[in-house]
């Protein structure tokens, strides 16, 4: 997905590594998302989110490389290793205009035609002779390999100590790949006839979603068609979006509209929308008719 791509185009510099996606490819197929049985929006294309999501860019902040203990100049080269391929400058209209205090401008992962570029593209970056990237190709479990005192287990494809597995299956499937291998809160692993190989309580555990309040404000007129390209960051920590232009407001039947697994191409449309519930606190008053998205991120919070 969105981590596993760059991190596979890395690691194939200098290991042999292969790529396990339940996906297809991100391009030319239109079928990359999985609702898995709830309303949501999984990814399920190698890229991962990067394919579905708005495309908003920004590195994090210097405050949050440094609590977490980043090497701040290898941080600098990541972020230009990730923004040759794809992160451009959005083009800023009317609707994503309204600076005022708080207010960041973001990278664009759609170049100046409109185009998605998505985690896959780093993959440019790898050494083919190092890089096998199945599709379709979907992990059910890990086999670990217990040692003869049953404390120390290990995974690996290949007998040796010079190899590894590494899950990156997004938050929700990483931590369902452990517990289906075994590693996870012993009595899930028991509901669910799994043989425990690690009881770690806090696998699968403190998972949430990101609240969203959205305001959605009809135009008489035809407005810009933008997804979101600046961001409002309020005193308590959340983020206020916005996005114009496209149908956001009414919804065929299970379709949830830009946040949503059916999301489409947005045609431009006299609609527009905004989201947040301090939509008036923060937007001046001639800016009212936008929308924004307002979700619960820490000021500090990395998005790739
Ligand atoms: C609607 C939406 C809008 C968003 N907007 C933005 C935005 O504007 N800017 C931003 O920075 N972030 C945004 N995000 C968040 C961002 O997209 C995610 O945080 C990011 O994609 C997560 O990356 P990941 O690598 O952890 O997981 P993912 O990108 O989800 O990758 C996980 C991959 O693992 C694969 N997989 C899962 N299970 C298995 C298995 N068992 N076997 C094989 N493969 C498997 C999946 O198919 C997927 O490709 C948005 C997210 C959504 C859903």
């Amino acid at each position: 997905g969105t981590a596993g791509c760059p991190l596979a185009a890395t690691l194939s510099q200098n290991a042999t590594v292969l790529v396990l996606e339940r996906g297809g490819s991100p391009y030319g197929d239109p079928n990359i998302t999985s609702e898995d049985g709830v309303i949501n929006a999984r990814a399920r294309v190698l890229g991962g989110g990067s394919c579905l999501n708005a495309g908003f860019y920004s590195r994090a902040e210097a405050d949050y490389i440094r609590d977490v203990g980043w090497n701040s100049e290898l941080a600098k080269q990541s972020y230009e290793w990730v923004e040759k391929k794809v992160a451009f400058q959005p083009p800023m209209k009317q609707w994503q205009s309204a600076h005022m205090y708080g207010t960041k401008v973001g990278g664009s992962i759609f170049d100046t035609a409109g185009h998605r570029h998505t985690a896959a593209d780093l993959l440019d970056y790898a050494n083919p002779d190092g890089l096998t990237v199945l599709l379709k190709a979907t992990a059910h479990k890990v086999l670990f390999h217990t040692d003869s005192t049953g404390a120390k287990h290990r995974a690996y494809l290949n007998s040796g100590a010079h190899n590894e597995i590494i899950i990156s299956a997004g938050s929700l499937g990483s931590p369902q790949l452990l517990i289906l291998s075994g590693v996870g809160p012993v009595d899930q692993l028991k509901a669910h006839n799994i043989t425990v190989v690690l009881d770690q309580p806090m696998v699968g555990q403190l998972m949430s979603d990101n609240p969203m309040n959205a305001v959605f404000v009809p135009s008489p007129v035809p407005v810009e068609v933008s997804l979101i390209e600046v961001v409002g960051i309020t005193h308590f920590g959340s983020y206020i979006e916005a996005a114009s232009g496209a149908n956001f407001g009414s919804f065929p039947d299970n379709d949830y509209g830009l946040f949503s697994p059916k999301v489409r191409t947005p045609q431009p449309t006299t609609q527009f929308y905004i989201n947040l519930r301090q939509i008036l606190t923060f937007i001046p008053k001639s800016s009212r008719s936008v929308s924004c998205r307002r979700s619960r991120q820490s000021r500090g919070r990395q998005r790739p």
